[in-house]
């Protein structure tokens, strides 16, 4: 089978051919690669060819793709049973983990997915505050529940289509959306309304606009307003968990949040996520507090068995240490081939996050992020694919690398760059 074949057909099947829409390639145009097989920083799709991954399911195979530690404990948990829907010694496991290594977590609940966990969040932070109005800021993606898909990033601003048709207006007017990185609009927001906040959500590092930095005095501005207003400070670190430091980006940036999401890295591949953080707050969710949440499969022993065997890897002595010199190597090394080409270009990482730029410097904020060349984007990601490496198929997405990456993949990726930045010079 062709990737162009098994497009049409699941185009007959699934709007747009998917089932989670930056897969479908419309942002970048052409047709979606189809997977078949992964193993450590490879891809192999439909037709065979072997790709280098920097997408790394978005996120969470940062041990890289089938380690044998990771498949050997969901086949073991998989023999033993799939689903019990009650507890399991597991969970307590991988909560332990969590609780261990993020630094603000004194509880956590397991959920399935990113947006579940965020969902969970903000109304946890409304029932534990008593207030309704929410911040977040442009550019800033924290999954897709109504009350946060207001100017949301990732799939949705790469549409062009920033809010989504179907959230009712009396929803999004609960949550208020800023500049990411403006501190003087976060005091004066705050000076006008700061009682009436139940949360301010941010992604500690932005990677659903790209990679943005968090500015020096972003996250402590946002911390002492919140303490001084009584609103609930939540670090979406469903992305930078476990890739920022090991202890995610309040951990790098010694920053403690009231309430930490998690997800990606914490289900290894498998779908798992959670929200965590001070026990007075988390005690309010049910069967022991008023604010209700549940799922059916939430903590799957085999999914949390992914978890466990994927943090087991993550927290090994020098993981993050030579993941980090690998990212930077990386990004280093695309800057300096881009500059041979005389294309305007611009790259930095954190941890094993990176972001690469058609525009001379990185971007500070959205405003930045969107004055980067997308069209020549378009044209080096093409190149990139046809010279065997896989990116995110848009412009507006941090790139991941895995603990499989090693000296060989960041060699044959900057050869590919070279040969890539030749045909977007113009
Ligand atoms: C991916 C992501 C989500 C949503 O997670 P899903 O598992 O896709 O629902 C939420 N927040 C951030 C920061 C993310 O990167």
């Amino acid at each position: 089978m062709n990737n162009a074949a098994l497009f049409e057909r699941a185009q007959r099947l699934m709007p747009g051919g998917v089932n989670s829409p930056v897969r479908a390639f419309r942002a970048v145009g052409g047709t979606p690669l189809f997977f078949e097989r992964a193993c450590g920083a490879h891809l192999w799709d439909a037709e065979g060819r072997r790709y280098i991954d920097y997408v790394g399911s978005w996120g969470p195979m940062l041990a890289g793709h089938t380690h044998p530690a990771v498949v050997e404990a969901v086949q073991a948990a998989a023999a033993r049973a799939l689903s019990f829907g009650a507890p399991t010694e597991a969970e307590s496991e991988l909560a332990e983990a969590l609780v261990r290594l993020v630094p603000s977590l004194e509880r956590v609940r397991l959920v399935s997915s990113g947006t579940e966990a965020t969902m969970t969040a903000i109304r946890l932070a409304r029932g534990f505050t008593g207030r309704s109005l929410i911040v977040k800021f442009e550019g800033c993606y924290h999954g897709h529940a109504d009350a946060l898909l207001v100017k949301a990033g990732s799939g949705a601003l790469t549409f062009g289509n920033p809010s989504s048709a179907g959230v009712p207006p009396e929803t999004a007017a609960h949550t208020v959306v800023l500049d990411y990185n403006d501190i003087s609009q976060i005091d004066s927001f705050f000076e006008r309304q700061g009682k009436q906040i139940a949360a301010v959500i941010v992604e500690p590092v932005a990677g659903n606009m790209n990679l943005v930095l968090p500015a020096p005095g972003f996250l402590e501005a946002l911390r002492s307003q919140c303490s001084q207003h009584g609103a609930l400070l939540i670090f979406d670190e469903v992305m930078t968990g476990f890739r920022v430091a090991l202890g995610g980006a309040q951990a790098r940036f010694g920053i403690r949040p009231d309430l930490t999401t998690l997800g990606k890295v914490i289900g290894g591949g498998l779908p798992v996520a959670a929200v965590g953080g001070r026990r007075d707050i988390m005690e309010k969710l049910a069967p022991l507090g008023p604010v209700y949440q549940a799922g059916t499969l939430s903590g799957n022993p085999v999914a949390v068995a992914a978890g466990i065997a994927t943090l087991k890897l993550v927290e090994q002595p020098d993981f993050q240490k030579q993941i980090e010199a690998t990212t930077r190597a990386l990004v280093e090394g695309l800057a300096a081939e881009a500059k041979k080409a005389g294309v305007a270009f611009s790259s930095q990482s954190i941890g094993s996050m990176f972001g690469i730029y058609f525009r001379a410097a990185p971007p500070t904020s959205f405003a930045e992020v969107m004055q980067c060349d997308r069209e020549r984007f378009n044209r080096f990601f093409h190149a990139m694919l046809e010279n065997g490496v896989y990116l995110a198929p848009s412009a507006y997405e941090a790139g991941f690398v895995s603990a499989a990456h090693g000296e060989a993949e960041i060699e044959a990726t900057l050869a590919a760059a070279r040969a890539s930045f030749a045909r977007c010079r113009h």
